[in-house]
């Protein structure tokens, strides 16, 4: 059965259809309604500094509202949206949304950095300086206040591409981080040709670490490399105080994890800002 068949069709399950391709082509179909209807929310999570736990900045991560199965993570939905094509629409309409978010917490004292997810369909665009460019004069920003999460596959193809566009955008002030590091395929030597400002070290290193293990070992590599080529480190997937005690002794910058918040609408981080949270 072909996806043009079943476009507008929710009968055609049959038995030689897997519930998973069944289910694929249902939020396919669900999917191609969801920009329009407006269905699509920016979560913020909470970044603090490692040390004093004070508020350093927000990851925006995308939601799908989806009017019968309710709140939908992004892994439920952006591989299939990236098979669509669909992965652009909704990056620029993250970057967008979360470049309006930081106008309004900057214009209400509130100068927060916002990371925003770039997937590597929207970052090889060739129009992609210009998008990110031009959501920033409309939106007024200092571009110091937005940072752009890529990830190490965007420069398996042509990694001098890659570095002109990251360039072009760290002039204005852009930062960019290295999200899942340590997950991709990425040789370290390439890394120091690599404009970047921040890793972000992967959380499954954080989360099987017991302080003593191989991912402790990683996690203290990860953060010591960083240093000597001068980036920041953000670790995501902090749960416990044990994992943030392990992190902050070997020097780790920033933390990111349910410990301090879970992603949230930006009203309820801006109360748990108030709270000095
Ligand atoms: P990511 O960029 O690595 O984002 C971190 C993920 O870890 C988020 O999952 C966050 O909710 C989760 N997380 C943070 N702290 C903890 C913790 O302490 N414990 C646990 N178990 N999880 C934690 P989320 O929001 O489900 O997003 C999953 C992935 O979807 C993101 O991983 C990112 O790769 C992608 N994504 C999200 N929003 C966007 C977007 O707007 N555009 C693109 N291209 N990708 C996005
Ligand atoms: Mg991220
Ligand atoms: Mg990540
Ligand atoms: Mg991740």
């Amino acid at each position: 059965c072909s996806k043009e068949e079943g476009r507008n069709n929710y009968q055609i399950y049959d038995d030689t259809m897997s519930q998973g391709t069944y289910q694929q082509l249902v939020i396919e179909t669900d999917l191609r309604s969801a920009m329009e209807n407006q269905e699509f929310k920016v979560f913020y999570q909470l970044q603090v500094d490692v040390d004093t736990c004070i508020p350093s900045g927000v990851e925006a991560l995308v939601r799908w509202q989806h009017p019968e199965r309710g709140l939908v993570p992004p892994n439920e939905f952006l591989s299939i949206a990236e098979e669509m094509g669909l992965i652009v629409d909704i990056d620029d309409w993250v970057l967008r949304t979360a470049c309006e978010q930081i106008k309004k917490w900057n214009d209400a004292g509130n100068a927060l950095q916002v990371s925003v997810n770039i997937s590597r369909k929207q970052f090889e665009r060739k129009e992609f300086v210009d998008i990110v460019k031009q959501v920033i004069r409309d939106t007024g920003i200092n571009p110091e206040h937005l940072k752009l999460e890529i990830t190490e596959n965007i420069a398996i193809i042509n990694i001098a591409a890659a570095v002109k566009k990251l360039q072009a955008l760290k002039q204005l002030g852009v930062q960019f981080a290295l999200d899942d590091f340590g997950t991709g395929y990425s040789s370290l030597s390439q890394l120091k040709n690599f404009p970047i400002d921040t890793l972000k070290i992967d959380q499954s290193f954080v989360k099987n670490s017991n302080g003593h293990d191989e991912d402790a070992v990683i996690v203290k590599l990860i953060i010591a490399m960083a240093k000597t080529l001068n980036l920041t480190v953000t670790c995501e997937g902090i749960e416990t105080e044990a994992q943030l005690a392990v992190i902050r002794e070997e020097g780790c910058n920033h933390a990111q994890g349910y410990l301090f918040s879970k992603p949230v609408p930006a009203e309820a981080l801006e109360r748990m800002l108030l709270c000095g949270v």
